[in-house]
């Protein structure tokens, strides 16, 4: 049998761990990158570095693609439109669910099949066990990659609509955005008084583990219950308010509390008052109408 192969294209560092992980599994390696010097350790271990993206493309059937975002790979690819036919692209780029179905019909416009990926994990995660990327796109191009990819990542198959890998990285990332800025909120008003990270962390991690509210919100959110009574949206705002009184007597910027209890105070004028703390998303979501 000849040796599995693959291109990456986009060596930051993301790129450059999927194309290391690729090499230490017995992969051949096609890698391009704008900036070329960036693949020089990997042709170091063994891969080869194309000239060109056309050149990258023509390499090998399935390439992988880890860029900024979709216009990065506009322009990667718009140059080399006449190279994508029969080729396989598994774009792990990170970028909105409508940029995602567009670049799939763009890429199906020029032969090519697409699989939307939304990696899960830092760079230094790649191939280690434990470890998830979401996908959709084709099913059939996911399954018969499927053992590749999971070269780089778990592979968790979301459904074959190109946005929904990216629906489902971003949802997370707002979770995830908002929980570490939180974090660092609370890290600066620990210094602030002389508390170490490393003291705090225990209280932290504590606090960080949601899991139980999450498991009660979502049964309420998808029953459009909001009678969360013993923590009524008005006491949520006035909680909101001390923590961001907290951060400014100390001097501290206080950006993320500030947009938080202006939210829950938009609940409460909205008539929400004296729900619970999931009446909170009639402010976020889509206005009827
Ligand atoms: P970087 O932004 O550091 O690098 C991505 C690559 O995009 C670089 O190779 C860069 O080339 C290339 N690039 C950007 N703009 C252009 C352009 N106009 N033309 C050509 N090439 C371009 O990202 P990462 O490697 O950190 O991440 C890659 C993707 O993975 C991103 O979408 C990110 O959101 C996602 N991701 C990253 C994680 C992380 O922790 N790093 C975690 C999970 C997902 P050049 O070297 O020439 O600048």
């Amino acid at each position: 049998m000849s040796k599995q192969a693959v291109t990456v294209i986009g060596l930051g560092p993301m790129g450059q761990a999927m194309a290391a992980a690729f090499l230490k599994a017995g992969y051949a390696v096609t890698v391009w990158n704008r900036t070329a010097n960036k693949a020089d350790e990997l042709v170091a271990q063994g891969a080869v570095r194309a000239a060109t993206p056309a050149e990258a493309l023509a390499a090998h059937e399935l390439v992988v693609l880890s860029l900024t975002d979709y216009d990065a790979f506009y322009a990667v690819l718009g140059p080399a439109t006449e190279a994508l036919a029969g080729r396989v692209l598994v774009n792990l780029t990170s970028d909105t669910p409508e940029k995602a179905r567009a670049a799939a019909k763009w890429a199906a416009g020029h032969g090519a099949r697409h699989l939307t990926g939304g990696v899960q994990v830092p760079p230094p995660l790649i191939g280690k066990e434990g470890s998830q990327t979401f996908y959709s796109g084709p099913r059939d191009v996911f399954e018969a990659h499927r053992a590749t990819l999971e070269v780089l990542t778990g592979a968790d198959y979301r459904g074959t609509d190109p946005g929904l890998a990216q629906v489902y990285y971003q949802a997370l990332m707002a979770l995830f955005w908002s929980s570490m800025t939180g974090y660092l909120h609370a890290a600066a008003l620990m210094r602030e008084n002389g508390i170490s990270a490393e003291e705090f962390r225990p209280h932290a991690l504590k606090a960080a583990d949601v899991s139980y509210f999450i498991g009660v919100m979502g049964e309420y959110l998808d029953a459009d219950r909001h009678d969360g009574g013993e923590a009524r949206m008005v006491m949520n705002a006035a909680s909101a308010d001390h923590v961001v009184h907290t951060l400014r007597d100390a001097g501290l910027d206080a950006t993320v509390p500030v947009a938080l209890a202006e939210l829950f105070h938009r609940a409460v004028s909205a008539g929400h008052g004296e729900e619970g703390f999931t009446s909170l998303i009639k402010v976020l979501e889509r206005p009827a109408g």
